[in-house]
């Protein structure tokens, strides 16, 4: 039997609801389509936000072997600035991550269904393909995944870009040289994000515009190896994974509004809120939004009033991150690499104004 309280998707935000309720008592069943721990697109740069929020649940990524990042370089071609970064983040994959998460929250007594997918939301309850089941509130955190009945409405980045994740085996001359930083490498059509997510392992996440993409994997490679720095960096590497983790058609930039919200359904992560990728602090939201979210529902309030605060946590951000990202596809920013080259704190401080306010900044 099935608890009334489901959480559908067991990402960082699905997670940590679970984690949270199961800790104030309340019994919740969550529903992960897939079976086993599996990777994510993602930069896998964890804010010192998120790092926050995981802390709160005495959950500590360095005890998974999690790497600092505390330097910010950004390259275009021949130029490149650098600079440290105002406070020190971490590299994890995210397929530890979530796997952390979710097993510390059946621990704590919450109902993990794995490998089963939620097909659609009804009247009073979810539909999977074991068949419906009676709820009365729930957690949607499918992440990029839409569900029918409760999709989130076109935005104006959809589709425009195509995302890819690979880990890397690399050198131990290209690890010392990547050292604690995060790599930011911008080409004609997108950019790369490149950093340490353990001892010799390089993520490397593309975001790349679609009608830049030739169509194959081997192909996108081919093109960004073209760059020395690229170059440099898979000089004597091998691919960790069978194939890159993808993703497609995205709205990037969506903000969910409380009017739309349904009796008994809170949204969140990227359900909630769709920042930019890699400029964005999308896992500090999924975190933020789960510990909003179940608070709100402790005490009693409905999703209309949890979506309006969490707007005034997370609207600013999410607003910063994407004129960001708008920006890095723009000629005149290899330019800027000059000034940022010229002042280097100016970097600093760019990395820190994306990033998700403390709480008490965002009242
Ligand atoms: C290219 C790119 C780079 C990024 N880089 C960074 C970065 O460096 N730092 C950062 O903070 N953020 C980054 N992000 C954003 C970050 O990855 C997301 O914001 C974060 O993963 C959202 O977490 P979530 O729990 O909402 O969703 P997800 O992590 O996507 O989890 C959703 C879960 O729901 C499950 N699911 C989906 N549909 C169903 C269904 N029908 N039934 C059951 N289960 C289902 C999925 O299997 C998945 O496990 C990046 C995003 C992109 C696209």
């Amino acid at each position: 039997m099935v608890a009334p309280v489901a959480i559908l998707g067991g990402g960082l935000a699905g997670a940590s609801a679970a984690l949270r309720l199961a800790r104030a008592g309340i019994a919740a069943t969550l529903f992960e389509r897939q079976a086993t721990a599996h990777h994510k697109v993602c930069g896998e740069f964890l804010s010192v936000e998120a790092q926050r929020d995981l802390s709160a649940m005495a959950f500590e990524p360095l005890r998974l072997g999690a790497v600092p990042i505390d330097r910010v370089r950004i390259v275009s071609g021949r130029k490149s600035a650098e600079s440290a970064l105002p406070f020190t983040a971490l590299g994890i994959s995210r397929d530890v991550l979530d796997e952390a998460l979710l097993d510390a929250a059946a621990a704590a007594g919450a109902t993990i269904r794995r490998g089963v997918r939620v097909t659609a939301i009804e009247d009073h309850g979810i539909r999977t393909g074991e068949g419906g089941f009676p709820v009365e509130t729930l957690f949607l955190a499918t992440g990029k995944h839409d569900l029918r009945g409760v999709a989130r409405p076109d935005a104006r980045e959809r589709g425009a870009h195509l995302g890819f994740k690979m880990h890397w085996r690399i050198s131990a001359t290209q690890d010392e040289e990547l050292g604690s930083a995060v790599e930011l490498v911008l080409f004609d059509g997108g950019y790369l994000g490149i950093q340490r997510v353990a001892a010799r392992v390089m993520n490397f996440c593309v975001l790349v515009r679609r009608d830049r993409f030739g169509g194959s994997w081997t192909g996108l490679l081919e093109d960004l190896a073209r760059d020395d720095h690229v170059a440099r960096r898979l000089d004597g590497a091998h691919e960790l994974l069978a194939r890159p983790a993808s993703i497609a058609g995205l709205p990037y930039g969506y903000v969910h509004r409380p009017r739309d919200d349904r009796k008994g359904l809170f949204r969140l992560g990227d359900q909630a809120a769709l920042t930019a990728p890699l400029t964005g602090d999308g896992m500090a939201i999924a975190l933020r939004s789960a510990a909003l979210a179940v608070d709100c529902f402790r005490s009693g309030l409905a999703p209309a009033d949890y979506t309006r605060l969490l707007h005034r946590e997370i609207g600013g951000q999410v607003r910063k991150a994407m004129l960001l990202h708008r920006c890095v596809g723009l000629p005149v920013l290899p330019m800027a690499l000059g000034l940022l080259g010229t002042w280097p704190s100016l970097l600093g401080r760019l990395a820190a104004a994306t990033r998700l306010p403390r709480t008490e900044e965002a009242a």
